[in-house]
């Protein structure tokens, strides 16, 4: 592979779309802590949370073994990459494809600025459908006041209206001078013999959004029965959209599946939007697709329990489990709640209410053992117990944990009458070798960081320029650079330079320099002053110049070590007396 071209355009991108957090949680369970997350710490052993990571400041801190960083450091440590490795990850995890040669680099922004075309005229159609929802005695308003949805509910998922005239967004694209081609690439109008039309009529509109937010499709749902049209309707596939790779409403519900340890999973966007305007907000929606691997990526970020809210008939129950088998090879633990009076998830809230529907959901049992008990219950004669067994052990050995593995052969044993131990003979046929998810965790070298050989005066120094990076330039306008250490100096001068570039450092600035001075330390020192707060200074200034005297007096004390040594050794002439003598009045003046 040919080398890539890490820009800083790249980084920035990649923290522009980018939850620190995110990136954390693909390793450790992150719980809320007031502005902050903590979980355990994977850097060194430990009982209790001592490791937190801050959305506000996207940076990591260990308060047990020191270690700190930002989420490009992250991965380097945790993974033993480079960083050159860990920005192409985290580019993958962004959606941000890192230009290969400078050919490349120009085709790279090009492709950039045409997607972002793409985001743009998604924006444009969404506020198009959302003006159509202001008239109050429209048929639109009289449908969603049926289903009992609350206007606080529909802005804050930008719930539209597309009404059943054929031309109204194709007229304002045109008078928008929008790219019909782009737009029917986008599935918003069609074309036909040269003329285009509306693709989305009479139907209440969800626009589609990625986890990082942007607008990538629309689905309607029809608001009149119209034969032969489909009750939803959703964009097609599209440079910004890939049907599967997106679970509806994840950009505003990552917080509460954290706070609540598992999420809810519903098939399409009126049953999310009701269950979360009844307050289960732990909810995605998958859009009417089975589980796939870039779905179950995206939730294993945020919990490891998923629970299945289908319908309750024959096709939501096969619809579950399709999705099974890549729950669970991901390690997430899966269950399903299916209601026995037929109820789907949005009947379900108004029949039951916030209290009981919660409970229910929280109180779901395992798929698996769903379909276990499904399929012996019915299955009576030698083959079918022979072929039932083999389904599950399939299952089973899906799961990449041998503990749970062991469990579900118990419970396959008690069902099928076939003993444990020949069970666990069979088993070794399904399991896949790969759980390297698994091992890696136990892998991770345990490397403690030693933050203290650093001089705490270097420490100082660089919490005063934390607290006013300005100052970097008085090192130079005051003439002490002569006393300080030449490796404190590049960090000066690096300061120096980036602040007069952009007139304020921020958290990625610091981690940049620094990277570009090789000294890991400031990074720590950052994270540890960012989070504690312990670096604020009343008078950075006077900080600063207590700092300075003391580089001073530490040089001075060192040329007169130096001086002692070559008059001990001889070179007493009066001139090393001399300058012996003014450096010992220089060190009381100080
Ligand atoms: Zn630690």
């Amino acid at each position: 592979m040919a080398p890539l071209n890490i820009t800083k355009g790249v980084i920035d991108e990649i923290r522009s779309k980018l939850d620190i957090v995110d990136v954390v949680s693909e390793k450790v369970l992150l719980k809320k802590a007031g502005s902050n997350y903590k979980g355990l710490c994977p850097f060194h052993r430990e009982k209790t949370s001592s490791f937190v990571v801050s959305p506000e400041k996207q940076i990591f801190r260990c308060f047990g073994c020191n270690e700190g960083g930002d989420a490009i450091s992250f991965v380097q440590k945790t993974e033993g990459f480079t960083f050159y490795e860990a920005v192409v990850k985290l580019a993958d995890m962004a959606g941000v494809t890192i230009p290969v040669s400078e050919k490349e680099d120009k085709d790279y922004g090009l492709r950039q600025s045409r997607k972002q075309e793409f985001l743009n005229i998604n924006i444009l159609a969404k506020d198009y459908y959302i003006n159509l929802m202001k008239d109050k005695n429209s048929d639109v308003a009289k449908y969603v006041k049926g289903r009992g949805l609350t206007e606080e509910t529909l802005k804050e998922f930008n719930v539209g209206y597309a009404t059943g005239a054929w031309d109204g967004l194709y007229i304002n694209f045109v008078n928008k001078g929008i790219s019909m081609a782009k737009a029917a690439e986008l599935g918003l109008v069609k074309e036909k013999t040269g003329k285009y039309y509306d693709t989305f009529r009479e139907r209440l509109m969800f626009p589609i959004q990625n986890h990082s937010g942007d607008i990538v499709a629309f689905g309607g749902r029809i608001i009149k029965d119209v034969p032969d049209a489909p009750k939803y309707l959703n964009s097609k596939d599209s440079e910004v959209y890939t049907k599967g790779d997106v679970l509806y409403g994840l950009n505003k519900t990552k917080a509460f599946i954290r706070e609540a340890s598992y999420v809810v999973v519903v098939e399409g966007y009126m049953d999310f939007i009701s269950l979360y305007q009844a307050g289960i907000k732990n909810i995605v929606a998958t859009l009417g697709t089975a589980f796939t691997e870039k779905q179950a990526q995206l939730i294993k970020r945020y919990t490891d329990r998923v629970v299945l809210f289908y319908d309750s008939d024959d096709a939501g129950i096969k619809a579950a489990k399709r999705s099974l088998p890549m729950l669970l090879e991901k390690g997430i633990k899966t269950d399903a709640l299916f209601l026995e009076d037929g109820l789907d998830p949005d009947e379900a809230i108004r029949e039951y209410g916030f209290d009981k529907l919660s409970k229910m959901i929280l109180n779901a049992g395992p798929l698996l053992g769903f379909v276990l008990s499904e399929k012996f219950l019915k299955d009576k004669s030698v083959d079918d117990i022979s072929k039932s067994t083999s389904d599950i052990l399939a299952y089973i050995g899906l799961i990449p944990d041998a503990v749970t593995r062991l469990l579900w052969i118990k419970e396959l044993s008690f069902r099928s009458g076939v003993t444990t131990k020949e069970l666990n003979g069979l088993l070794k046929r399904y399991i896949k070798v790969d759980g390297q998810n698994y091992n890696k965790e136990q892998k991770q070298t345990l490397s403690i960081k030693m933050t203290n050989k650093v001089d705490p005066l270097h420490k100082r120094l660089m919490a005063v320029f934390f607290a006013d990076p300005s100052l970097s330039q008085r090192v130079f306008d005051d003439d002490w650079s002569s006393y300080m250490p030449s490796e404190l100096m590049n960090i000066v001068y690096e300061v120096k330079t980036l602040y007069a570039e952009r007139k304020n450092i921020d958290v990625s600035g610091w981690i940049e320099i620094s990277r570009k001075t090789g000294c890991n330390w400031i990074e720590n020192l950052l994270t540890e002053g960012l989070i504690d707060k312990k670096n604020n200074f009343d008078n950075p200034e006077k900080e600063f110049s207590g700092c300075m005297v003391r580089f001073k007096i530490n040089h001075l004390e060192h040329t007169k070590r130096d001086l002692l040594k070559r008059i001990k050794e001889g070179e007493d002439t009066e001139n090393t007396l001399r300058e012996y003598e003014a450096i010992i009045k220089d060190i009381k003046r100080q």
